[in-house]
């Protein structure tokens, strides 16, 4: 059995106790929300922080509200806290995934995407904040202590070298955050705290490409609220390619929103990339509808782009050249859900087909 390692455990009730507590505790310092990841993280000993503070006392995180606090947005949109667990924003009434009929809301990539992270149990305990904040993973890395010992670690943890591209200067694990690309294809923004004050940032500004140093959030900040602008005429959807789905992280997501005129002309669209490159991968895939209708020709030139343009790695679960030949069909599938086309079957049809693919060896 994995034993946790030793850590001091603080638990504020305000956002205020917590980034004095996050200043005061230093480098050794990190937050848990669900613990959900993190503390499998610590069993493996991949992350041993030598103080946790727990953010689930924290009450003013745990609220979805309308509006935002920006002035261009306020009219409309939702701020939801970032102890928001899974569970409850697939529960919420504002974020449902249909309008009517099949065409999806206009958040309903959020819904799609956090009701398919993990398992009933950990989208009940893991929060909106954990899984925009997830640690990038990798076969070589997401292992337990005696397993990476045993190939001299790696550079993300103990080691000097990338294992996936030996020469890579710089560490390759994947983004595999499910809401990440479906908030980002809806135009998200986010609230950082810390004890120096807040900042607002677009949470496209939240990543970098690089598998160690992911995010651009400062030690001393808390991430404390995601911010929806009113989305009047989109629609949005999430697919998530994954072994087992019943649960599994994903190895390729693809999240697309759209704007349509009241004639179905497509006024602005974004199409954001999940689990192909250590930040979620924003794509132009979305330019060539500009000023069209959702015909089949345009969804299948725009689904040719965003395929050219994803490199999947070769990290994670699944063969990387059928991962990459699957970004074009789930762009197609998803443009065309937004058409307001039945594609149940095709879900369906993915979730029982990625079964049958061989396990990539390490
Ligand atoms: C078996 C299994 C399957 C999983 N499948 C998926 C999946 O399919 N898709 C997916 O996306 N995830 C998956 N996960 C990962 C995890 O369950 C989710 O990502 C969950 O949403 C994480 O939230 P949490 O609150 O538990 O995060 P925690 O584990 O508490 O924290 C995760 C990270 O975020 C940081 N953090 C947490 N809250 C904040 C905050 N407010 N501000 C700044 N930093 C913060 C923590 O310091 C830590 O680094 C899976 C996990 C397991 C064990």
């Amino acid at each position: 059995m994995m034993r946790l390692p030793h850590f001091t455990f603080h638990s504020p009730q305000t956002v205020r106790q917590a980034v004095e507590l996050l200043a005061e505790a230093g480098a050794g310092a990190m937050l848990v929300a669900g613990g959900t990841d993190l503390l499998p993280n610590m069993k493996r000993r991949q992350q041993v922080p030598t103080t946790l503070i727990g953010l689930r006392r924290v009450a003013e995180l745990r609220h979805i509200a309308n509006g935002t606090p920006s002035a261009a947005l306020r009219a409309g949109g939702l701020t939801i806290g970032s102890g928001v667990t899974l569970t409850e924003i697939v529960r919420h009434p504002g974020l449902r995934v249909h309008n009517g009929g099949h065409a999806p809301g206009p958040y309903a990539a959020l819904w799609q995407a956090a009701v398919q992270v993990a398992t009933p149990h950990l989208r009940n305990m893991g929060t909106l904040g954990g899984n925009l904040c997830l640690d990038t993973r990798c076969n070589y890395y997401d292992q337990n202590y005696e397993w990476r010992k045993a190939i001299d670690f790696c550079m993300k943890k103990d080691g000097q070298t990338c294992w996936v591209a030996t020469s890579s200067p710089k560490c390759l694990a994947v983004s595999s955050t499910d809401t990440a690309p479906a908030l980002l294809s809806l135009g998200a923004s986010i609230t950082l705290a810390s004890a120096a004050g807040r900042r607002d940032l677009p949470l496209a500004e939240l990543y970098r490409n690089d598998g160690i140093h992911y995010l651009t959030r400062r030690p001393d900040e808390i991430l404390t609220a995601v911010h929806l602008p009113r989305l009047d005429g989109w629609r949005s959807t999430y697919w998530k390619l994954r072994r087992r789905g019943a649960f599994d992280f994903p190895v390729l997501g693809v999240a697309c929103a759209l704007k349509l005129d009241a004639s179905g002309t497509v006024e602005a669209a974004r199409v954001v990339l999940g689990a192909v490159a250590s930040r979620p991968l924003a794509t132009r895939a979305g330019d060539s509808l500009i000023g069209k209708c959702l015909t089949d020709e345009a969804i299948t030139e725009a689904a040719a782009k965003a395929a050219s343009r994803a490199k999947p790695l070769d990290n994670a679960d699944l063969d990387i050249y059928w991962r990459k030949s699957v970004v074009g069909e789930f762009i197609g599938y998803a443009l065309k859900e937004i058409r307001g086309d039945d594609v149940t079957a095709a879900r369906v049809r993915y979730a029982r087909h990625a079964l049958a693919i061989p396990i990539h060896a390490v």
